[in-house]
């Protein structure tokens, strides 16, 4: 059965979205890039994943092109940079983010990272952007428990939707500390990074014995258990990034793969959790 989850307004999001790191980057990738992400909304992966970032805009720009004339169907993320997350500017940032995404609305916005300007401006930005209906929901994006703590005990914290953390089966530290918390007020995390292109590990997971084994097992391929690892934890929703039909198919295929009792323990005893805390990994 496909894994939902209650996000930010959306009864049944599937836990699986769609990342955009690196779209936009190169002309020649575009419309290949364009049909992966309309073939992953196909496939009922409707949260896409984007940013000011990424491509400098460009990745929102091809985020806007998949989008058209389907925008409803879809769950868009986007980020501000924390440069551009005071009162005056965030507004400014999103109204560029929307035009770029050819839509008048995000359903949630993230703050990409923490900055200098004091996170009861950024509170006030983006509840000013709520108000405007530019924005559904906000969040933030690679908060630490200290950040955390700190957002919730300022005046309209508690409203923070999601904390985007990168997180795979190498880079294991939110489990000690970060992720029990956001779960107990009932946080779901995003997870960036969900396939190990950035973190501990980079590139190896792939490669690794027991991953190969189990995956065989199961006749899935390792990209489809560590997707499915990711989000057998309670609220935790993965972003995999794709650029190709093939491989946008094959992650959301992952939202029905169910995990054993047994292959749990056998990907423990390879990846053992955190037995203290682990300073949050960054890309
Ligand atoms: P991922 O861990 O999602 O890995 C992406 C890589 O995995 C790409 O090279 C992709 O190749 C490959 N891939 C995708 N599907 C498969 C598959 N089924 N089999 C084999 N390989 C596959 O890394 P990202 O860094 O992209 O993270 C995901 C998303 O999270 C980003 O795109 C972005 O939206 C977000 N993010 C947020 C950050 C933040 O600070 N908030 C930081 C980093 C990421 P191909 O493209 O060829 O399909």
């Amino acid at each position: 059965m496909r894994k939902t989850i209650e996000f930010a307004g959306e009864k049944n999001l599937p836990l699986i979205g769609q990342g955009t790191w690196y779209m936009g980057e190169k002309a020649a990738n575009r419309q290949q890039e364009v049909v992966a992400l309309q073939a992953g909304l196909d496939c009922g992966l409707s949260l896409i994943d984007t940013a000011e970032m990424y491509a400098e805009g460009g990745a929102e720009k091809v985020v806007g092109e998949a989008l058209k004339g389907r925008r409803h169907s879809a769950f868009l993320v986007s980020k501000v940079y924390p440069w551009n997350a005071g009162d005056v500017d965030a507004i400014e940032a999103c109204e560029r983010s929307l035009s770029r995404l050819k839509t008048d609305y995000l359903d949630l916005y993230l703050l990409h990272w923490r900055g200098n300007i004091p996170l009861e401006e950024t509170i006030r930005a983006m509840g000013s952007l709520q108000q405007q209906g530019k924005i559904r929901h906000w969040g933030v994006s690679n908060f630490d428990t200290e950040d955390m703590l700190e957002l919730w005990s300022e005046p309209g914290g508690q409203h923070c939707a999601t904390n985007q953390v990168l997180y795979h089966l190498a880079s294991r530290g939110i489990e000690y500390e970060l992720l029990p918390e956001c779960q107990q007020r009932q946080l779901p995390i995003m997870a960036y990074c969900p396939l190990a292109q950035a973190g501990r590990l980079r590139n190896t997971l792939f490669s690794e014995p027991v991953l190969l084994q189990i995956a065989q097992q199961k006749s899935i391929s390792v990209a489809q258990l560590l997707l499915a690892w990711v989000i057998r934890k309670e609220g935790v929703i993965a972003i995999p990034k794709a650029s190709s039909v093939a491989h946008v198919q094959e992650n959301a295929a992952a939202l029905d793969v169910q995990l054993s009792e047994n292959e749990l323990f056998l990907i423990n005893q390879a990846f053992p959790p955190p037995q203290h805390k682990v300073p949050l990994d960054v890309v």
